[in-house]
Protein backbone atom coordinates (compact mmCIF):
# COMPACT_ATOMS: atom_id res chain seq x y z
CA UNK A 1 0.00 0.00 0.00
CA UNK A 2 1.69 3.59 -1.00
CA UNK A 3 0.28 6.76 0.13
CA UNK A 4 -1.54 7.54 2.96
CA UNK A 5 -5.53 6.36 2.67
CA UNK A 6 -7.13 9.51 4.47
CA UNK A 7 -9.14 11.45 2.09
CA UNK A 8 -9.15 15.58 2.60
CA UNK A 9 -11.76 17.54 2.50
CA UNK A 10 -11.10 20.49 0.27
CA UNK A 11 -11.68 23.24 3.21
CA UNK A 12 -8.69 21.34 5.26
CA UNK A 13 -5.88 21.73 2.43
CA UNK A 14 -3.10 23.57 3.21
CA UNK A 15 0.22 23.98 1.41
CA UNK A 16 2.24 22.51 0.47
CA UNK A 17 1.20 19.06 0.77
CA UNK A 18 2.03 15.60 -1.01
CA UNK A 19 0.48 12.66 -1.66
CA UNK A 20 -2.90 13.27 -1.03
CA UNK A 21 -6.49 11.94 -1.72
CA UNK A 22 -9.25 14.00 -2.22
CA UNK A 23 -12.73 14.01 -3.74
CA UNK A 24 -14.89 16.09 -5.35
CA UNK A 25 -17.05 17.72 -8.20
CA UNK A 26 -15.55 19.87 -10.74
CA UNK A 27 -17.11 23.12 -10.89
CA UNK A 28 -14.88 23.94 -14.21
CA UNK A 29 -12.38 22.92 -16.53
CA UNK A 30 -10.27 24.20 -19.52
CA UNK A 31 -7.59 22.82 -21.68
CA UNK A 32 -4.83 24.75 -22.55
CA UNK A 33 -1.98 23.83 -25.25
CA UNK A 34 1.63 24.72 -24.74
CA UNK A 35 4.18 24.76 -27.47
CA UNK A 36 8.23 25.22 -26.59
CA UNK A 37 11.09 24.02 -27.67
CA UNK A 38 10.59 20.72 -26.61
CA UNK A 39 7.55 20.00 -28.58
CA UNK A 40 3.43 20.36 -27.31
CA UNK A 41 1.69 19.53 -24.24
CA UNK A 42 -1.48 20.06 -23.09
CA UNK A 43 -2.60 20.57 -19.50
CA UNK A 44 -6.05 20.91 -17.62
CA UNK A 45 -6.82 24.04 -15.59
CA UNK A 46 -9.83 24.76 -13.61
CA UNK A 47 -11.94 24.72 -9.96
CA UNK A 48 -12.94 21.66 -8.02
CA UNK A 49 -14.86 21.06 -4.71
CA UNK A 50 -16.44 19.97 -2.35
CA UNK A 51 -19.16 20.38 0.57
CA UNK A 52 -16.00 22.20 2.50
CA UNK A 53 -14.80 24.56 -0.76
CA UNK A 54 -13.11 25.32 -3.79
CA UNK A 55 -10.13 25.19 -4.81
CA UNK A 56 -8.44 26.11 -8.63
CA UNK A 57 -6.20 22.83 -9.69
CA UNK A 58 -3.80 22.30 -12.33
CA UNK A 59 -3.54 18.75 -14.17
CA UNK A 60 -0.70 17.69 -16.39
CA UNK A 61 -2.17 14.10 -17.20
CA UNK A 62 -5.79 14.36 -16.74
CA UNK A 63 -8.28 12.49 -19.41
CA UNK A 64 -9.45 14.91 -22.33
CA UNK A 65 -13.32 13.06 -20.99
CA UNK A 66 -13.85 14.90 -17.99
CA UNK A 67 -16.41 17.67 -17.91
CA UNK A 68 -17.46 20.26 -15.64
CA UNK A 69 -20.00 18.31 -12.95
CA UNK A 70 -18.37 15.28 -12.79
CA UNK A 71 -17.67 13.90 -9.49
CA UNK A 72 -14.08 12.27 -9.33
CA UNK A 73 -12.03 10.32 -6.32
CA UNK A 74 -8.02 11.99 -6.97
CA UNK A 75 -5.29 9.94 -5.60
CA UNK A 76 -1.39 11.04 -5.16
CA UNK A 77 -2.15 14.58 -5.31
CA UNK A 78 -0.20 18.04 -4.15
CA UNK A 79 -0.96 21.32 -3.12
CA UNK A 80 1.24 23.79 -3.48
CA UNK A 81 0.99 28.26 -3.34
CA UNK A 82 0.76 29.71 -7.01
CA UNK A 83 0.72 33.53 -6.72
CA UNK A 84 -0.06 34.03 -3.07
CA UNK A 85 -3.07 31.17 -3.18
CA UNK A 86 -3.09 27.63 -2.81
CA UNK A 87 -3.87 25.81 -5.76
CA UNK A 88 -3.83 21.57 -6.34
CA UNK A 89 -1.95 19.99 -8.70
CA UNK A 90 -2.24 16.79 -10.32
CA UNK A 91 1.29 14.99 -12.55
CA UNK A 92 1.93 11.71 -13.96
CA UNK A 93 1.80 9.90 -10.22
CA UNK A 94 -1.55 11.16 -9.36
CA UNK A 95 -4.62 8.94 -10.31
CA UNK A 96 -8.12 10.37 -11.10
CA UNK A 97 -11.18 7.74 -10.47
CA UNK A 98 -14.47 9.26 -12.12
CA UNK A 99 -17.53 8.45 -9.91
CA UNK A 100 -20.02 7.88 -12.25
CA UNK A 101 -23.71 9.01 -10.81
CA UNK A 102 -22.88 10.71 -7.67
CA UNK A 103 -23.72 14.05 -7.24
CA UNK A 104 -22.19 16.20 -4.41
CA UNK A 105 -23.39 19.82 -2.72
CA UNK A 106 -20.28 22.21 -3.27
CA UNK A 107 -19.94 25.04 -1.11
CA UNK A 108 -19.24 27.73 -3.00
CA UNK A 109 -20.05 30.82 -0.82
CA UNK A 110 -17.10 30.10 1.37
CA UNK A 111 -14.71 30.03 -1.55
CA UNK A 112 -12.65 32.85 -1.11
CA UNK A 113 -11.25 34.04 -4.37
CA UNK A 114 -8.36 35.57 -5.39
CA UNK A 115 -10.24 38.23 -8.45
CA UNK A 116 -7.60 36.98 -10.69
CA UNK A 117 -9.27 33.50 -10.11
CA UNK A 118 -13.12 34.90 -10.18
CA UNK A 119 -14.78 32.57 -13.05
CA UNK A 120 -18.50 32.55 -13.86
CA UNK A 121 -18.83 29.41 -12.86
CA UNK A 122 -18.60 30.35 -9.23
CA UNK A 123 -21.94 32.68 -9.44
CA UNK A 124 -21.54 33.71 -5.09
CA UNK A 125 -18.34 33.78 -4.31
CA UNK A 126 -16.43 35.77 -1.15
CA UNK A 127 -13.40 38.52 -2.37
CA UNK A 128 -11.07 40.65 -0.11
CA UNK A 129 -9.55 43.59 -1.42
CA UNK A 130 -9.02 47.45 -2.18
CA UNK A 131 -11.57 49.63 -2.92
CA UNK A 132 -11.44 51.98 -6.12
CA UNK A 133 -12.90 55.42 -6.69
CA UNK A 134 -16.71 55.52 -5.44
CA UNK A 135 -19.40 56.92 -7.64
CA UNK A 136 -22.66 57.50 -5.96
CA UNK A 137 -26.15 57.38 -7.70
CA UNK A 138 -29.76 57.23 -6.69
CA UNK A 139 -32.18 54.26 -8.17
CA UNK A 140 -36.21 54.19 -7.02
CA UNK A 141 -37.50 50.91 -7.74
CA UNK A 142 -40.69 49.90 -6.36
CA UNK A 143 -41.19 53.96 -5.13
CA UNK A 144 -38.32 52.67 -3.18
CA UNK A 145 -34.98 54.71 -3.01
CA UNK A 146 -31.44 52.57 -2.78
CA UNK A 147 -28.04 54.61 -3.34
CA UNK A 148 -26.14 52.70 -5.87
CA UNK A 149 -21.76 52.63 -5.41
CA UNK A 150 -20.07 52.02 -8.27
CA UNK A 151 -16.59 51.49 -7.86
CA UNK A 152 -13.95 48.88 -8.30
CA UNK A 153 -12.15 46.16 -5.86
CA UNK A 154 -8.86 44.97 -6.80
CA UNK A 155 -5.96 42.53 -5.11
CA UNK A 156 -2.69 41.70 -6.56
CA UNK A 157 -3.94 39.63 -8.82
CA UNK A 158 -6.72 41.51 -10.89
CA UNK A 159 -9.13 44.22 -10.43
CA UNK A 160 -12.81 43.77 -11.44
CA UNK A 161 -16.18 46.41 -11.50
CA UNK A 162 -18.11 46.39 -8.23
CA UNK A 163 -21.39 47.80 -7.71
CA UNK A 164 -23.22 47.74 -4.04
CA UNK A 165 -27.05 48.38 -3.83
CA UNK A 166 -27.14 49.94 -0.77
CA UNK A 167 -24.33 49.35 1.34
CA UNK A 168 -21.63 52.06 1.43
CA UNK A 169 -18.34 51.71 0.24
CA UNK A 170 -15.33 53.96 1.04
CA UNK A 171 -12.53 54.54 -1.82
CA UNK A 172 -9.18 53.20 -0.35
CA UNK A 173 -10.49 51.05 2.21
CA UNK A 174 -9.74 46.99 2.61
CA UNK A 175 -12.80 44.99 2.78
CA UNK A 176 -14.18 41.46 3.11
CA UNK A 177 -17.30 40.56 0.65
CA UNK A 178 -19.02 37.72 1.53
CA UNK A 179 -21.88 36.40 -0.78
CA UNK A 180 -21.26 38.97 -3.51
CA UNK A 181 -23.00 38.24 -7.01
CA UNK A 182 -20.31 37.41 -9.38
CA UNK A 183 -21.60 38.09 -13.18
CA UNK A 184 -20.56 39.17 -16.88
CA UNK A 185 -21.29 42.48 -18.90
CA UNK A 186 -20.63 43.16 -21.85
CA UNK A 187 -17.64 40.56 -21.43
CA UNK A 188 -16.03 41.75 -18.15
CA UNK A 189 -16.76 39.94 -15.34
CA UNK A 190 -18.53 42.58 -12.27
CA UNK A 191 -19.47 41.68 -8.70
CA UNK A 192 -22.84 42.73 -7.04
CA UNK A 193 -23.24 43.43 -3.34
CA UNK A 194 -26.89 42.93 -2.38
CA UNK A 195 -28.82 42.82 0.68
CA UNK A 196 -28.19 39.43 1.45
CA UNK A 197 -24.09 40.33 0.78
CA UNK A 198 -21.61 40.54 3.81
CA UNK A 199 -19.30 43.72 3.64
CA UNK A 200 -16.88 43.48 6.49
CA UNK A 201 -13.59 45.96 6.98
CA UNK A 202 -9.85 44.22 6.91
CA UNK A 203 -6.39 44.91 7.18
CA UNK A 204 -4.75 43.29 4.24
CA UNK A 205 -1.90 45.86 3.57
CA UNK A 206 -2.25 44.94 0.27
CA UNK A 207 0.55 46.49 -1.86
CA UNK A 208 -0.51 46.61 -5.54
CA UNK A 209 2.28 46.53 -8.30
CA UNK A 210 2.46 45.18 -11.59
CA UNK A 211 -0.12 41.96 -11.58
CA UNK A 212 2.14 40.28 -14.01
CA UNK A 213 -0.13 37.04 -15.55
CA UNK A 214 1.24 34.07 -17.35
CA UNK A 215 -0.94 33.67 -20.43
CA UNK A 216 -1.59 30.24 -19.87
CA UNK A 217 -2.94 30.94 -16.23
CA UNK A 218 -5.71 33.47 -17.12
CA UNK A 219 -8.77 31.81 -16.80
CA UNK A 220 -11.19 34.79 -16.23
CA UNK A 221 -11.98 38.28 -18.05
CA UNK A 222 -10.57 40.67 -14.83
CA UNK A 223 -9.48 43.50 -15.65
CA UNK A 224 -5.70 45.69 -14.31
CA UNK A 225 -3.29 43.06 -15.48
CA UNK A 226 -0.27 42.73 -17.30
CA UNK A 227 1.33 40.32 -18.98
CA UNK A 228 5.00 39.78 -20.92
CA UNK A 229 5.25 37.94 -24.76
CA UNK A 230 6.59 38.22 -27.54
CA UNK A 231 4.04 39.53 -30.59
CA UNK A 232 3.52 36.46 -33.22
CA UNK A 233 1.62 37.22 -35.36
CA UNK A 234 -0.50 40.67 -36.41
CA UNK A 235 -4.45 41.06 -37.24
CA UNK A 236 -4.54 42.00 -40.75
CA UNK A 237 -6.66 44.97 -40.43
CA UNK A 238 -4.38 46.69 -37.70
CA UNK A 239 -3.87 50.59 -38.62
CA UNK A 240 -5.33 54.14 -39.00
CA UNK A 241 -9.11 54.60 -38.71
CA UNK A 242 -11.10 57.53 -38.74
CA UNK A 243 -13.46 58.68 -35.42
CA UNK A 244 -15.57 61.58 -35.63
CA UNK A 245 -14.32 64.54 -33.32
CA UNK A 246 -18.01 64.60 -31.88
CA UNK A 247 -19.49 61.68 -30.88
CA UNK A 248 -15.96 59.47 -31.41
CA UNK A 249 -17.82 56.53 -33.37
CA UNK A 250 -15.56 54.79 -35.71
CA UNK A 251 -16.18 56.93 -39.27
CA UNK A 252 -15.43 54.61 -42.89
CA UNK A 253 -15.46 57.76 -45.04
CA UNK A 254 -14.53 61.17 -44.83
CA UNK A 255 -17.60 62.33 -42.33
CA UNK A 256 -19.82 61.28 -39.79
CA UNK A 257 -23.21 60.48 -41.00
CA UNK A 258 -24.55 61.74 -37.32
CA UNK A 259 -22.36 64.98 -37.30
CA UNK A 260 -21.41 65.58 -41.15
CA UNK A 261 -19.90 69.15 -40.24
CA UNK A 262 -17.78 67.69 -37.27
CA UNK A 263 -14.11 66.77 -38.49
CA UNK A 264 -12.73 63.57 -38.03
CA UNK A 265 -9.87 62.60 -35.66
CA UNK A 266 -7.14 59.63 -36.21
CA UNK A 267 -7.07 56.72 -34.39
CA UNK A 268 -5.43 52.94 -34.29
CA UNK A 269 -6.75 49.95 -34.51
CA UNK A 270 -3.84 47.53 -33.33
CA UNK A 271 -4.93 43.62 -32.67
CA UNK A 272 -1.79 40.74 -32.27
CA UNK A 273 -1.16 37.47 -30.76
CA UNK A 274 0.76 37.39 -27.91
CA UNK A 275 3.08 34.07 -26.78
CA UNK A 276 5.06 34.23 -23.20
CA UNK A 277 5.59 30.35 -23.81
CA UNK A 278 3.04 29.31 -21.61
CA UNK A 279 0.10 30.28 -24.02
CA UNK A 280 -1.26 32.68 -26.52
CA UNK A 281 -3.90 35.58 -26.41
CA UNK A 282 -5.22 37.98 -28.68
CA UNK A 283 -4.44 41.37 -27.46
CA UNK A 284 -5.68 44.81 -29.36
CA UNK A 285 -4.89 48.43 -28.41
CA UNK A 286 -5.88 51.72 -29.63
CA UNK A 287 -3.51 54.93 -30.36
CA UNK A 288 -3.04 56.08 -26.71
CA UNK A 289 -1.28 53.21 -25.98
CA UNK A 290 0.68 52.30 -29.69
CA UNK A 291 1.93 55.63 -30.71
CA UNK A 292 4.89 55.64 -28.52
CA UNK A 293 5.99 52.28 -29.87
CA UNK A 294 5.20 53.40 -33.58
CA UNK A 295 7.98 56.35 -32.58
CA UNK A 296 4.58 59.17 -33.18
CA UNK A 297 4.03 62.08 -31.80
CA UNK A 298 0.15 62.93 -30.46
CA UNK A 299 1.14 66.08 -31.65
CA UNK A 300 1.45 64.39 -35.23
CA UNK A 301 -1.10 62.30 -35.35
CA UNK A 302 -3.56 64.68 -37.25
CA UNK A 303 -4.82 64.41 -40.68
CA UNK A 304 -3.01 67.75 -41.11
CA UNK A 305 -0.07 65.63 -41.25
CA UNK A 306 0.19 64.54 -44.34
CA UNK A 307 3.45 62.05 -43.50
CA UNK A 308 0.62 59.97 -41.91
CA UNK A 309 -1.57 57.50 -43.76
CA UNK A 310 -3.02 54.51 -44.00
CA UNK A 311 0.05 52.35 -45.67
CA UNK A 312 2.47 53.91 -43.19
CA UNK A 313 0.65 53.16 -40.07
CA UNK A 314 0.35 49.87 -41.18
CA UNK A 315 4.11 49.48 -42.21
CA UNK A 316 4.98 50.80 -39.47
CA UNK A 317 2.85 48.46 -36.82
CA UNK A 318 4.41 45.51 -38.35
CA UNK A 319 7.75 46.92 -38.39
CA UNK A 320 7.59 47.83 -34.48
CA UNK A 321 5.57 44.72 -33.08
CA UNK A 322 6.05 41.87 -35.34
CA UNK A 323 8.38 39.36 -33.13
CA UNK A 324 9.25 42.10 -30.31
CA UNK A 325 8.52 41.27 -26.87
CA UNK A 326 6.30 43.97 -25.01
CA UNK A 327 4.67 44.24 -21.76
CA UNK A 328 1.18 44.70 -22.28
CA UNK A 329 -1.43 46.22 -19.27
CA UNK A 330 -4.69 46.40 -19.53
CA UNK A 331 -8.34 44.19 -19.06
CA UNK A 332 -9.21 40.97 -19.75
CA UNK A 333 -12.55 40.42 -22.20
CA UNK A 334 -14.76 37.29 -23.00
CA UNK A 335 -15.66 37.88 -26.77
CA UNK A 336 -17.05 35.41 -29.21
CA UNK A 337 -13.27 34.54 -29.94
CA UNK A 338 -12.50 33.73 -26.20
CA UNK A 339 -10.73 35.43 -23.68
CA UNK A 340 -8.73 39.35 -25.07
CA UNK A 341 -6.60 41.04 -23.85
CA UNK A 342 -7.33 45.02 -24.01
CA UNK A 343 -4.21 46.71 -23.86
CA UNK A 344 -4.10 50.10 -21.74
CA UNK A 345 -0.22 50.44 -22.21
CA UNK A 346 2.51 48.68 -23.99
CA UNK A 347 5.88 48.89 -23.65
CA UNK A 348 8.71 47.19 -25.48
CA UNK A 349 10.81 45.10 -23.47
CA UNK A 350 14.10 43.08 -24.04
CA UNK A 351 14.06 39.33 -25.08
CA UNK A 352 16.41 38.58 -22.22
CA UNK A 353 13.47 39.71 -20.10
CA UNK A 354 11.31 37.27 -21.82
CA UNK A 355 14.01 34.05 -21.70
CA UNK A 356 14.05 34.61 -17.81
CA UNK A 357 10.63 34.09 -17.56
CA UNK A 358 10.42 31.78 -20.07
CA UNK A 359 13.17 29.36 -17.08
CA UNK A 360 10.97 30.42 -13.99
CA UNK A 361 8.15 28.97 -15.86
CA UNK A 362 9.72 26.21 -16.55
CA UNK A 363 10.55 25.09 -12.85
CA UNK A 364 7.42 26.08 -11.99
CA UNK A 365 6.12 22.84 -13.91
CA UNK A 366 8.98 20.69 -13.16
ZN1 LIG B 1 -20.55 61.69 -35.02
Amino acid sequence: MMGSEKTYEIGDLKEPMQNINIKGKIVNINLRKVSNERGESVYHYGIIGDRTGTIPFTAWSLSSSLKQGDVVAIRNCSTRDFKGSIRLYLDSSSAVKLLPGEDMEVHRSSASLKIGQLSRSTPYVSVRGKIGKVYEREFEKDGKKTTIYSTSIEDETGRIRLSSFGKPLEEGSEIEIQGARLSEYNGSLRISVNENSQVSKVKLGLKIGERYHDIGTISSPVGGISIRAVCISMGEKSGLIYRCSECNKKVDEIRCNDHPDAPIKYDIFAYFTMDDGTGTIQASAGSRAMLEILGIKEEEFTPQNRAINKNMIRDRIHEKMLGRAFKISGDVREQNVGLSLRGFSISQISDQDISAMTLEQEADFQ
